[in-house]
């Protein structure tokens, strides 16, 4: 009978793993921590401080369940501290023949895997069939597809599931409410209380043990506020069911200078770590609009997030990586400006992103978009250099959903497979859908002088610097229009306002020392070296 050893990694916290299923009786399954997965970027302190309690969690669960369990703790004086080592000292020791594992969030991690299939000790890889979709499922729709547009991919997935439809129909006879969904928040807008979810010993034993060892990362521990187990994560789905999916759809889009959540759900980070399935999320918003308690606009729009959003960026990845992770289609190279890492800047809405981002791990859709994101498209930010910031300071962050929605959907770099159009803005949208601007010392409607608000002069910048490759889209024929109406005078201003702008912006050291000889490592495994 085969003894194998089931890597059960830190995004796989599922009871109903495809690796856990029919056992066979010698069967060790293995939890790692290990610190090279730590560093390669240096994640923010409350996200490996979640992937480690909810670790240390579900290994209890497992035991209580009856498997047998090894757990590799960070401090274990014998750790070999990087995944694929300790997994082979593991299998070592429990004399597995095999090492079963299903598909990990990383492309790196599953050619690493792959490699091994026929090694003399052999990984056996089960695809992962928590999502609605597998890979192959996503190739076959891309296949002889010219546009891999969401919308299309959405509609397919509404049909498949069957959620929010009637009969063949969308329900409300619409496939997508975003119309309804652009309004910018009340002066003061009523929201409830979060759930705090109480730190048992293992919580803040893991917390002690990041603060420890990671605590000069980037990122603030205090606060710590993310559900560490299933039935935590449950708490959280009930709560913003119950109380905010009502609100979600109107103000998806609107951004506040003091409130970091807003109506969003913050169940991100549960769905990735495997602590909520999407089905039951889905099915759970669902049924708030079936029994009346929740408005087609809200469901429809949070459902399109899950069912179709998260669904195909986790297709494009891999269908396409590795060469996606290259794409530098807008040819932006600049470090990353330093107030990424410091919140040292004067632009309010800024600012009060990336302090957001420190104290909770978090920042919204639209401030990831069109704040973080908007800013560093400006600024010629390179792809990789703006994608390990965003893997490595959100709870939520994971490889296969950042890299699309930040080289993709920010940064433009896949040419326009998944965005038909850059998400450049300028100062007037951030004005539009925040109250930032009544706090910054700069006027979002000013284009030149002292107050003007940076954006602006960025954002035609942006457009002048790459008119020959966006000016006959369909979609940017009306703001060339406006770019070509400028008289030459002003166009010149504009320019001249930019580049004193961006020939002051303090950008980042490349990465730190011991850092970089993580990322080295990390790196290698696409084939790529660090200069
Ligand atoms: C530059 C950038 C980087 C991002 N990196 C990540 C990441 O590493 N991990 C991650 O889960 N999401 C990422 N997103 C998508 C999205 O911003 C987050 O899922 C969302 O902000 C998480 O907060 P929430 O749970 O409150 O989401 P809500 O606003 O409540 O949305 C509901 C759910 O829909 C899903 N979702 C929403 N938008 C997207 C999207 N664009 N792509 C995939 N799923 C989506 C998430 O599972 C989310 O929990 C990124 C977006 C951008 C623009
Ligand atoms: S004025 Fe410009 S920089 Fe200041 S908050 Fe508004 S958009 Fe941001």
């Amino acid at each position: 009978m085969s003894r194998p050893l089931v890597l059960v990694l830190g995004d796989q916290l599922t009871t109903t793993l495809a690796s856990l299923r029919d056992l066979p009786d010698g069967a060790v399954v293995a939890l790692c921590e290990v610190a090279a997965e730590g560093r390669y970027v240096p994640h923010h302190p409350q996200k490996i401080a979640l992937i480690l309690a909810a670790m240390r969690h579900f290994a209890e669960t497992l035991r209580e369940r009856g498997y047998r369990v090894h757990y590799s703790a960070l401090d274990d004086p014998d750790n070999a501290q990087a995944l694929m080592p300790e997994a082979h000292r593991l299998a070592a020791l429990y004399a597995c023949d095999e090492i079963r594992v299903v598909r990990p969030g990383e492309w790196r991690l599953w050619q690493a895997m792959r490699e091994q299939e026929h090694a003399a000790l052999p990984w056996r890889l089960l695809e992962d069939d928590r999502f609605y979709t597998t890979p192959e499922d996503f190739a076959s729709w891309a296949s002889g597809r010219k546009s891999l547009r969401l919308e299309y991919f959405y509609r397919e997935q509404r049909r498949r599931s069957g959620l929010l439809m009637e009969g063949e129909q969308p329900a409300g006879g619409k496939w997508n409410y975003d119309h309804d969904n652009r309004e910018p928040l009340p002066r003061e807008p009523a929201l409830p209380e979060l759930p705090r979810h109480r730190h048992d010993d293992t919580t803040r034993t893991v917390i002690a043990l990041v603060a420890e060892h990671f605590g000069d990362h980037f990122g603030s521990l205090e606060g710590f506020h993310w559900p560490v187990t299933r039935r935590q994560a449950l708490v959280d789905l009930r709560h913003f069911i119950t109380h905010l999916l009502p609100d979600f759809g109107r103000h998806q889009d609107a951004i506040s200078d003091r409130e970091p959540f807003l109506f969003h759900s913050r169940l991100a980070a549960a769905l990735n770590l495997g602590l909520l399935a999407p089905r039951e999320v889905c099915e759970a918003a669902e049924r708030e609009y079936l029994e009346g308690r929740a408005p087609l606009n809200s469901v429809e729009g949070f459902i399109r997030q899950i069912l179709g959003w998260r669904e195909y960026v986790r297709g494009l990845y891999w269908t396409r990586m590795p060469d996606y992770k290259r794409g530098n289609a807008l040819a932006a190279h600049q470090a990353l400006p330093a107030c990424y890492w410091s919140g040292d800047t004067e632009l309010r809405c800024l600012k009060r992103a990336i302090e957001m981002t420190r104290d909770n791990a978090y920042a919204h859709h639209i401030q990831r978009l069109m704040v973080t994101g908007n800013f560093a498209l400006l600024c010629d930010v390179s792809p990789e250099a703006l994608c390990d910031w965003y893997l490595a300071v959100y709870a939520d962050a994971c490889e296969w959903v950042e890299l699309p929605n930040t080289l993709g959907m920010v940064l433009h770099a896949d040419g326009g497979l998944m965005g038909s159009k850059p998400y450049c803005a300028s100062g007037k949208y951030i004005d539009r859908m925040s109250d930032h601007c009544r706090h910054c010392r700069y006027d979002p409607k000013r284009m030149t002088g002292e107050d003007a608000c940076p954006l602006n002069s960025l954002y035609w910048r942006f457009l002048e610097r790459h008119a020959e490759g966006l000016s006959a889209n369909p979609r940017m024929k009306l703001i060339y229009g406006s770019l070509a109406r400028m008289n030459e005078e002003k166009r010149q201003a504009i320019r001249h306002q930019a580049d004193a702008f961006l020939a002051n912006l303090d950008r980042a050291p490349a990465w730190a020392e011991d850092g970089d000889e993580q990322r080295r490592r990390h790196l290698a495994g696409y084939g790529e070296e660090v200069v």
